[in-house]
């Protein structure tokens, strides 16, 4: 086992390939060699210093590995396992996590935000978090799990498959949530680009999801869906976006978030439906500047970053 390993490190403004010490598992969590990381807005976000977190930081929370050693009392998982890991800690403490539901817990830390990620060869991670990879979902496949838990949140909603729904966006999101909702039964669902040349009808949708939240895309929204209809958020902007507060109140709006579905449900639907179209190129981890400039730039396929341990 080396001691040294290379991970895309944030230390102030500045973010570097560099060698740091290979974690070790502590009590209850697991060292997992890292395969392949995807790379999100959120860990854009955290490059550009636009999001609260540790420093210095490992960044990188989608990703696909293997089980390389255990901390104490941890007995789930043997080395050599192929997994997928949750990047949302939760506390354990709190009503949502007593619940079983500690995808939604509003206490946790997250991967690559709070707590070192996986842009680098190894990650050490709490047991709980941690997902046996189905033997036949790749380790891409399994890097984007946590996107495809996210655009299952939707389905928690009280949005109806019979109502007529907008997924506002023309992103890899936008697609990837609207194939969730045709997975459950949601047919008449349309997506919308920003910049068509089409405007969209007034007073026409039962409900708008967003998946790019700026003030001119709510006032759009806003106006696109009917009376009484709701408005679904999904999206963790790094800072405030402004809402037209008064137009939501004449139209009696409801504004209503989802945040993750459980992480075995993002696995389930991988192993039922194709999404490698949605998935895009693999860069080096020394080239991640290479691939944050891509995924930011289309945001039509996920960009991923090889962390194989050499
Ligand atoms: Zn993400
Ligand atoms: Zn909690």
């Amino acid at each position: 086992m080396p001691t040294r390993m290379r991970a895309v490190v944030k230390r102030g403004t500045s973010v570097t390939v560099s060698q740091v010490p290979v974690p070790r598992p502590a009590h209850g969590e697991v060292l997992i060699g890292v395969e392949l990381a995807g790379v999100c807005r959120t860990d854009i976000y955290a490059a550009k210093g636009l999001l609260p977190c540790a420093d210095p930081l490992i960044l990188g929370h989608e990703f696909a590995g293997v089980v390389v050693a255990l901390g104490p009392e941890v007995h789930r998982f043997s080395p050599g396992d192929r997994v997928a890991v949750m990047p949302v800690i939760p506390c354990g403490l709190c009503r949502r996590c007593a619940a079983d539901e500690p995808e939604c817990c509003p206490h946790h830390d997250f991967l690559g935000v709070g707590r070192h990620g996986a842009f680098a060869e190894y990650v050490a991670v709490p047991a709980n978090v941690v997902h046996p990879l189905p033997d036949h979902l790749s380790f891409r496949e399994g890097a984007y799990a946590e996107p495809v838990c996210a655009a299952m949140a939707v389905r928690k909603t009280a949005i109806h498959p019979r109502e007529r729904g907008l997924v506002y966006g023309d992103n890899r999101i936008a697609e990837l949530t609207k194939r969730v909702l045709h997975s459950a039964g949601f047919d008449i669902v349309d997506t919308y680009a920003e910049d068509s040349a089409t405007p969209l009808e007034t007073d026409a949708y039962d409900y708008v999801i967003e998946t790019r939240p700026t003030g001119p895309a709510f006032d759009e929204m806003i106006r696109a869906v009917r009376p009484g209809g709701r408005i679904i958020l999904k999206s963790r902007p790094a800072a405030p976006v402004p809402i037209g507060l008064r137009a939501v109140l004449r139209k009696e709006l409801v504004l209503e978030s989802a945040s993750y579905a459980p992480f075995a449900e993002a696995l389930a639907f991988l192993a039922k439906h194709d999404v490698t179209d949605l998935l895009g190129d693999t860069y080096a981890l020394e080239d991640f500047t290479d691939a944050f400039t891509a995924d930011g730039a289309g945001e039509e396929r996920k960009t991923f970053l090889s962390c194989r341990p050499r």
